[in-house]
């Protein structure tokens, strides 16, 4: 059974088709420069892979393109459309209305369009894939998959803001917290990984990448994250601040001549590695500026490891203790020193580990990363949100075996 994974950004659609027999990828690529000049799709099947200029003024176009490769050429892996049983979109925002993935109808595309003022960027693009697969694949079943879902179990201790109460209830400002996703694969593949339910372990999910988040886990259910209302909230990232005092933003835009708007993107956008070094978002290209000595790099980096390791520390309080730490996505799966940092500091709490292992991993392997005799495992844990996407729409389809 087959299953399409589409994941919408305003000008882009990220694909990737599942055999579910053995969960194994089949086709996957990338629908580039929706609506913008110089449109085309990157795909890949068959250990080959093309690119190719289409022309994509919209979603629902753009979706045609890609269906297209699916069906027809030398990298065709299906014969029909009609071979794929469902459709999972990955939606950033729930809102405050969906709290688990949905069978999408009209009704919930209505509830997403009223919703969307929390964060209007990426729930219009999700809702335009969600609407061109529909146009395109009308009687396929689709079902959505949101990042924030995963962390609706958090107590309002850990949710609310300290602002009127009246805010909150009124205009719905409170963590929504993102990256559910990965947080729920990973707190999933470290029970598996450990022989034992999620519903048995306290779990720090540390996803590090261009986006980073830290998300508290007890008992299979969220408790805290670092991210927000928005992903600008936590951890020093690629290109966002973290955790700032607000009032920079009213001190600096005057300064700068910026509006409160301009002031988010510049918090968002050119802020964090790219801030601060001057020069990249890219760790591994802040890795080889430091290796040339530039200390705008360094400090940098310095920066997002200290506020990492903050973090864990914040959520071992919050756990009251952990069973594992893990560390997943680009940075986290990949950046030795990031790990060692962490694990170095949490040696007062007994964290012991391999540090030759830690520094030799094989790229994209389930390592436990900790001695036998450390209190609190750590592993390094590849993510897979698509899979989990996927699961999750054979599920909610009614196709599950
Ligand atoms: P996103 O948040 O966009 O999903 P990823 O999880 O793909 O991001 O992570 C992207 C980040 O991972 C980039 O900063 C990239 O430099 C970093 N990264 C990827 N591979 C490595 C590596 N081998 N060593 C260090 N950092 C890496």
């Amino acid at each position: 059974m087959k299953v399409l994974i589409i994941n919408a950004g305003s000008s882009s659609i990220k694909f990737q088709l599942f055999e579910m027999e053995n969960e194994s990828v089949i086709a996957k690529g990338n629908c580039e420069k929706i609506g913008l000049p110089g449109s085309f799709i990157s795909y890949k099947a068959k250990g080959d892979e093309l690119v190719e200029a289409a022309s994509m003024p919209n979603h629902t176009e753009a979706l045609k393109v890609l269906l297209d490769k699916l069906t027809h050429g030398k990298l065709a892996v299906i014969k029909s459309f009609d071979e794929i049983a469902a459709v999972g979109h990955r939606c950033v925002h729930g809102g405050w209305l969906y709290f688990e993935s949905e069978f999408i109808t009209d009704e919930v595309i209505k509830n997403l369009e009223e919703t969307k003022e929390v964060s209007p960027l990426h729930a219009s693009a999700n809702i335009a894939g969600m609407v061109g697969c529909r146009n395109v694949m009308p009687n396929t079943p689709q079902v959505v998959v949101f990042d924030t879902a995963f962390h609706s179990t958090m107590p309002p201790e850990a949710y609310m803001y300290g602002i009127k109460y009246e805010d909150y209830k009124d205009y719905h400002v409170r963590k929504y917290g993102f990256h559910g996703t990965s947080h729920r694969f990973i707190m999933q593949e470290t029970a598996r990984v450990m022989g034992k339910k999620p519903e048995e372990l306290k779990i720090i999910s540390c996803h590090i990448g261009n986006g980073s988040s830290i998300t508290a886990i007890k008992n299979g259910k969220c408790i805290d994250t670092t991210m927000g209302f928005t992903p600008l909230e936590g951890v020093m990232m690629g290109t966002r601040s973290g955790d700032i005092d607000p009032t920079v933003v009213s001190f600096l835009g005057k300064k700068k001549g910026l509006n409160a708007e301009e002031m988010v993107n510049y918090l968002n956008k050119q802020s964090g590695l790219l801030g601060i070094s001057g020069k990249t978002n890219d760790m591994r290209e802040i890795n080889e500026l430091v290796a040339q000595g530039d200390e705008r790099a360094k400090l940098a980096r310095d920066m997002m490891f200290y506020r990492i390791a903050k973090y864990v520390g914040a959520m071992l309080t919050v756990l009251n203790g952990a069973d594992a730490i893990v560390f997943t996505a680009g940075v986290g799966e990949n950046q030795e020193d990031l790990r060692e940092y962490v694990m170095d500091k949490l040696a007062y709490v007994g964290v012991k580990f391999d540090r030759k292992k830690n520094a030799t991993l094989p790229r994209g392997t389930i390592e436990e990363l900790s001695t036998k005799d450390s209190a609190i495992k750590v592993f390094r844990i590849p993510t897979n949100e698509e899979l989990l996407i996927a699961r999750d729409t054979l599920k909610i389809a009614g196709l599950a075996k």
